[in-house]
């Protein structure tokens, strides 16, 4: 008998991302890398953490910061986020915030909240990886959101029941998606609203990359535009859920959910009987840095990322062969190339690590149908323009060699 027979169904959902095994390849110091969708760690605000965690290593605080906190959240943490979803148009209190271990964390929550066997999530074809592994173990369904077009709310329908279950949540990355760099302008949020009305389910709002916009008109959350046509958050069906990560740290492993308080309470017992609670001492020096700095910090990352974003989109139009497309993200950390049909993007990977040693992600990964094989996403984040500028020219180059 081998232990993995007795393994229970849903550990067969889960499989290894290609991505991070791929990640584990590009320790060479040769190759030029637009794979990782991570912050820049030059960029992180450490001083401003190295004085945070000695405050809260003081005798003074350490009781408190290395002792058991609660399960919701670090409260004085919670007020802040309440005050800061007001700024973003999202009225709320301490009382709708949990705090995660990531926004990851709360993908994962939320799956088991609402995902029995074989009910439906609509996702975007593309997709953010991480939220198809998490919902993965909770075995559902699959079908593809549509927010840019109509399709008719019983197509959905008729295709959950035929999966052996209903339509229980529509997830979306509205700004600035990972692996696309798109978003979703209001007039698509809104009709996500209509749909979710229609088919009753959750809309979970992926908000990881909100904070990061280079320029346009930022567009209100799904939570807000819900909120404006409810009244109060209680009545609303729009589950938020933000990060740190990708404004001051993704290694503290902070990030939250906003929502009626009734799906709250029902989160905090979900994160009692996972983890008790998210680290005490990294959610008081979070605190403690977003009170000092959240929004100077952001500002100029928003500088830096925006410059790399205009440096690779500049060197896109300077070096890729005619039928090579490709997004123009108004924020966020990913541009998403769709080569010409018929082209893989594994194969080109694998080609390009070989001969010009420029690494991406082939964008199949992303979709849960499969699909998508000719398409592949970049990440300026972590590139010098003049790296942006060298690793398209090489990219193009391999393109055009066929
Ligand atoms: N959502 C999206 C769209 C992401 O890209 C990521 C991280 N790559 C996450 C959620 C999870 O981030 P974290 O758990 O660090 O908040």
């Amino acid at each position: 008998m081998s232990l993995e027979e007795i393994f229970a169904t849903r550990a067969g959902r889960l499989k290894a991302s290609e991505i991070r095994e791929l990640l584990k390849l590009l320790d060479q110091p040769d190759i030029l890398s637009f794979a990782g969708g991570i912050p820049d760690p030059a960029l992180f605000p450490a001083e401003a953490f190295a004085t945070a965690f000695a405050e809260a290593l003081t005798p003074a605080h350490q009781a408190q910061a290395l002792q058991y906190s609660v399960s919701e959240g670090y409260l004085p943490l919670r007020r802040w986020l309440a005050d800061h979803m007001g700024t973003l148009g999202v009225p709320c209190g301490a009382d709708n915030i949990l705090i995660t271990s990531g926004s990851q964390q709360a993908l994962d929550y939320l799956g088991k909240l609402f995902l029995s066997p074989g009910d439906t999530a609509l996702v975007a074809w593309p997709t953010y990886l991480g939220a198809l592994a998490a919902f993965n173990a909770y075995e559902p369904a699959y079908d593809r959101l549509h927010v840019n077009t109509n399709r008719a709310p019983e197509d959905y329908r008729t295709a959950a029941e035929a999966a052996g279950g209903r339509v229980k949540m529509a997830y979306l990355s509205a700004d600035f998606a990972n692996p696309t760099g798109e978003t979703v302008d209001e007039v698509g949020r809104e009709r996500l609203l209509d749909l979710a009305e229609t088919l009753d389910c959750a809309v979970i709002e992926d908000a990881a990359y909100q904070a990061l916009r280079y320029d346009g008109t930022p567009v209100p959350p799904i939570l807000a535009l819900e909120i404006a046509r409810k009244g109060s958050i209680e009545a609303c069906r729009t589950l938020y859920c933000g990060s740190f990560s990708k404004t001051l740290s993704p290694g503290l492993r902070v990030g939250w959910v906003v929502a009626p308080q009734a799906v709250i309470r029902q989160l905090v017992l979900m994160k009692q009987a996972a983890d008790l609670h998210s680290s005490t001492i990294n959610q008081i020096a979070i605190h403690r840095v977003a009170e000092t700095l959240f929004d100077s910090h952001v500002a100029s990352l928003r500088t830096t990322y925006r410059s790399r974003r205009d440096a690779m989109l500049a060197a896109l139009a300077r070096h890729m062969p005619e039928g090579v497309d490709w997004t123009r993200p108004e924020g966020g950390m990913f541009v998403w190339l769709t080569l010409p049909q018929g082209m893989d993007g594994a194969a080109l990977l694998a080609r390009s690590l070989d001969t010009v040693r420029v690494a991406f992600v082939p964008g199949r990964a992303f979709f849960a149908d499969g699909s998508g094989a000719n398409t592949l996403r970049l990440s300026f984040s972590c590139a010098s323009e003049e790296m942006i500028e060298e690793g398209m020219a090489r990219l193009g180059q391999l393109l055009r060699a066929g």
